[in-house]
């Protein structure tokens, strides 16, 4: 992580609470990241907002949350045991193993290539399968082997029969998911962009087989609706159209969306159509046929899947990335979030001006607590002088801070009852009535 901008950034989010490195009083975990106090509000505002728009304020969407432990054969049907792998080398002289595809020039044969940690020669690529194996039950033999899941889909696929014979829906339909999913990466990197353990937004969308390219279309926009949503500039995003040869063989088109991360142009989101493949592949080993009646009096048929692949995490790192902005405030230099409004883990503060004058807490106490019932991601703050407080929420991304103040208690009685509030961006303030906050804050 030798880019300054990556380094600011995962400075920031230790520092003040959004996300720390795990297990770390023991020296850390490698590739696994915990979520803080803002980092927890921050990641589940990411995820309501996506949850309500794919899920709630449509009515083609079912919910679910399946358990992450799986029978073993769904892994076996999907084909991640024989081949979720990535290519493993061994160091010959220190041991140090790596990804093959992340040592060196990729156009050098690997036998020409040397070990980055000590100049020693590799041994042969094998394959190494990136799924956390772990037993079921007291017995420690090959029956009780299970994984942690390696992608939520999985879940989604087994539970086609359950919701198809609980909703009856029609074609199109999809199923969404929210969770965790675990990958032993060789190489965990880039913060929180390639870890261990991580968070998966998935739906797979059930289409009639000659109906794929125009829900597609529409999964497609929709990624950049939500991107849009969550802050995510559509500058910084970019479609790749995965070629042939390097999509998956059942699928017909795939398209990466990649965000300029500070540490380059990467992957954030995927869209990909997958045809029949999973519901065949999970039919075949389970013995039960995954298919649904689309139209009364006809045959049941297998719906085709079209995929919208969304990474928590990375979603979070590119909203940090995207509003991490330093500037100038009132001649002195700054570094602030410009979360939207949305994401932001925290909407407003509230400041009573001194907190020596027991007048003024008071009434800023209960500012606080009406809005807190309306807005429960609400902060108080009393700590040090306005000035430090101010620069306390801009570097936590708060939109607005509302000061009360002597004119609020009737000093001025045409102020009576109103407060400052400071918007971030900008700086400036402006007298707003107690009566009129909620709608201030919009959300
Ligand atoms: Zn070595």
């Amino acid at each position: 992580m030798a880019d300054t901008g990556m380094d600011k950034i995962v400075s920031l989010a230790k520092r003040r609470g959004f996300i720390y490195a795990g297990s770390e009083i023991y020296g850390g975990l490698s590739g696994t990241w915990d979520y803080g106090p803002l980092g927890v509000e921050l990641k589940n505002n990411i995820k309501n907002l996506w949850w309500r728009m794919f899920v709630q304020d449509r009515d083609d969407m079912c919910g679910l949350d399946a358990a992450i432990l799986m029978n073993p054969r769904a892994w076996e049907a999907s084909g991640h045991v024989s081949g979720f792998s990535d290519p493993l080398v061994e160091c010959k002289k220190c041991k140090r193993r790596f990804r093959a595809d992340q040592i060196g020039d990729l156009s050098t044969p690997l036998g020409a290539r040397k070990c980055p940690e000590c100049g020693g020669a590799f041994g042969e690529v094998r394959e190494f399968n990136m799924m956390f194996k772990t037993q079921t039950g007291a017995t420690e033999d090959a029956s009780s082997v299970t994984y942690l899941r390696p992608e939520t889909a999985g879940g989604i696929f087994v539970n086609f029969k359950n919701i198809v014979d609980s909703f009856h829906p029609k074609l199109p339909f999809g199923i969404a998911q929210i969770g965790k999913a675990f990958r032993n990466e060789i190489a965990p990197r880039d913060f929180i962009f390639r870890s261990r353990e991580f968070e998966q937004m998935e739906i797979e969308y059930f289409v009639r087989s000659g109906e794929w390219e125009k829900s597609f279309e529409e999964w497609r926009k929709n990624v950049h609706v939500f991107n849009e949503a969550v802050g995510i500039p559509a500058s910084a995003v970019h479609e790749l159209e995965v070629p042939d040869g390097e999509r998956a063989h059942y699928s017909k088109r795939t398209i990466d969306f990649e965000f300029d991360f500070p540490f380059g142009r990467k992957e954030l989101y995927g869209l990909a159509y997958r045809g029949d493949f999973d519901l065949k592949a999970h039919s075949d080993v389970s013995g039960v046929p995954l298919k649904m009646i689309d139209e009364e009096g006809q045959e049941p048929i297998m719906p085709h899947v079209v995929e919208p692949s969304f990474g928590v995490d990375r979603t979070v790192l590119a909203v940090l990335a995207s509003a991490y902005t330093e500037d100038e405030l009132g001649g002195e230099a700054r570094t602030y979030l410009k979360f939207n409004a949305a994401v932001a883990p925290i909407k407003a503060a509230v400041f009573p001006l001194l907190k020596n004058k027991p007048e003024l807490v008071a009434k800023a106490r209960e500012v606080y607590t009406m809005l807190k019932k309306f807005v429960p991601q609400i902060m108080w703050d009393d700590n040090g002088n306005i000035g430090k407080r101010y620069r306390r929420q801009d570097e936590i991304g708060t939109p607005y801070c509302i000061t009360i103040d002597f004119d609020t208690l009737g000093e001025k009685p045409e102020l009576k009852d109103t407060v400052t509030v400071r918007d971030r961006d900008t700086g400036q303030q402006e007298r707003v009535a107690i009566a009129e906050l909620l709608s201030k804050l919009a959300v």
